[in-house]
């Protein structure tokens, strides 16, 4: 197995943990583009946006509301944050593991570049 995400979700390569439950966990981007950057992600295997189908609506839907507990958590819910999953290379995806940035701590431009 080679996906990094995948690693990271069964415990292989080690990372700086925020949540996890049976189907999702949530780290810190190693590589931080603002004070808060968290990465939350399915432990499935789904290659990004666009290879999504109707049996994980819920699983999206449990991502997204994990993500704005975190950003309580985390103190940006009043100030502002941002998810963002970058889908194919347009949009810089750079690893190919469905995740979603929550991006908070700062004022943040728009659009993003
Ligand atoms: P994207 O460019 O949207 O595909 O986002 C991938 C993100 O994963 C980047 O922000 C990286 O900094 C982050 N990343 C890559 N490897 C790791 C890792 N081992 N631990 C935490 N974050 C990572």
């Amino acid at each position: 197995m080679e996906c990094i995400f995948c690693k990271i979700a069964n415990g292989e390569i080690p990372t700086e943990k925020v949540y996890e439950d049976d189907r999702i966990i949530a780290f810190k981007d190693v590589n931080p583009g603002a004070p808060v950057h968290i990465l939350i992600i399915p432990k499935k295997h789904i290659p990004g946006l666009s290879a999504l189908t109707e049996d994980d609506t819920a699983l999206m839907g449990k991502i997204i509301l994990i993500a704005a507990q975190l950003a309580k958590e985390m103190s940006v819910s009043e100030s502002g944050f941002r998810i963002v999953a970058n889908n194919g290379p347009d949009a810089g995806q750079s690893v190919g593991h469905i995740h979603f940035h929550l991006l908070g701590g700062r004022k943040l431009g728009w659009p993003p570049g």
